[in-house]
């Protein structure tokens, strides 16, 4: 089975005044894992170490036991990579956008040939071959980079926030899709929106102002928090109160009444409430609020 394993890694920007990685250290092998944290924690400066475009202040990745900067080439033959930035070739048909990627990576005429027919099918995105991407929707555009990242048939496989900017409709297209291509690799997913990842994702992994907090599976996550979350029945009048105290997870209106969800170590027994199952989201909220 294939390891990744980042060890102790740390990253402050030349012009940073804090550290976007902070002895950040996980071993991933086969199977889905979604990175989880708000803007800013550190998700893309962790995927640009991994994918050794960008050099960590100390630390190491290793692949397979070996440090990758061991394995040059042969590293980024094995690496696919879906970056988070967009637009940079708009003015591309995806056609040429592909057979540009696969030139990069090296791929022979034939193979190249073969290799984007087939991920063209595979992302639903054949007919639309020989459009330009900067005309393509939001989705379009995110299987478009799907695509490219698999050209090589990585066994590992990083996508920067790939469901950003996606309507619920596409966001449920693309992460069924990258369920079905995971088998046998080691596929990390960086996300700020738990539902992304919730039902994909064999382990998840929290990630706070470059810091570890936590990884297991979401349901040992969610365990994490039982008997934090509860439901509050109040007065509507008593909902600024409510917040300021507690972190609201979720509300609504019953009548005169306000239905508040909150996520909290001690029971706020001081209004009615009753103690209910958490969900990821409460983690989230937990977590980073
Ligand atoms: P995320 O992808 O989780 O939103 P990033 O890895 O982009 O987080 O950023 C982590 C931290 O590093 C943030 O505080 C961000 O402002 C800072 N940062 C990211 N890129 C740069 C850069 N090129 N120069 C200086 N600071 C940066
Ligand atoms: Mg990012």
């Amino acid at each position: 089975m294939p390891t990744l394993e980042i060890k102790n890694i740390s990253k402050t920007y030349k012009k940073g005044t804090v550290k976007a990685l902070d002895n950040f250290s996980v071993t991933l092998t086969s199977g889905v894992y979604g990175l989880l944290g708000p803007n800013g924690a550190g998700k893309s400066t962790l995927m640009n170490i991994i994918t050794d475009n960008l050099n960590p202040d100390c630390g190491e990745v290793l692949y397979d036991g070996v440090n990758i900067k061991k394995f040059g080439k042969s590293y980024r033959s094995v690496l696919g990579y879906m970056p988070q930035q967009q637009g940079l070739y708009d003015d591309f048909t995806l056609n040429r956008f592909l057979w540009y990627m696969a030139a990069l990576k090296g791929l022979k005429k034939k193979e190249a040939r073969e290799k984007i027919t087939s991920l063209l099918e595979t992302v639903n995105l054949t007919s639309s071959a020989h459009k330009k991407i900067g005309s393509f929707s939001g989705g379009m555009k995110q299987r478009a980079l799907i695509a490219q990242a698999l050209l090589n048939d990585p066994e590992i496989l990083i996508l920067d926030e790939p469901t950003a900017g996606l309507d619920p409709k596409e966001r449920i297209r693309i992460r069924n899709f990258i369920s079905e291509i995971a088998e046998n690799k080691i596929v990390l997913i960086s996300t700020h929106v738990v539902s992304d990842i919730e039902f994909i994702a064999k382990e998840i992994i929290l990630l706070k102002q470059g810091k570890l907090l936590t990884q297991n599976t979401g349901i040992k996550l969610t365990k994490e928090i039982e008997g934090k979350v509860f439901m509050i029945k109040a007065q509507t009048k008593m909902l600024s109160k409510i917040r300021s105290v507690y972190r609201v997870s979720n509300l609504y209106h019953d009548n005169n009444d306000i239905v508040v969800r909150v996520v909290s170590d001690t029971a706020p027994d001081e209004y009615n409430c009753e103690s209910v199952a958490p969900t990821l989201e409460d983690l989230y909220l937990y977590y980073f609020e």
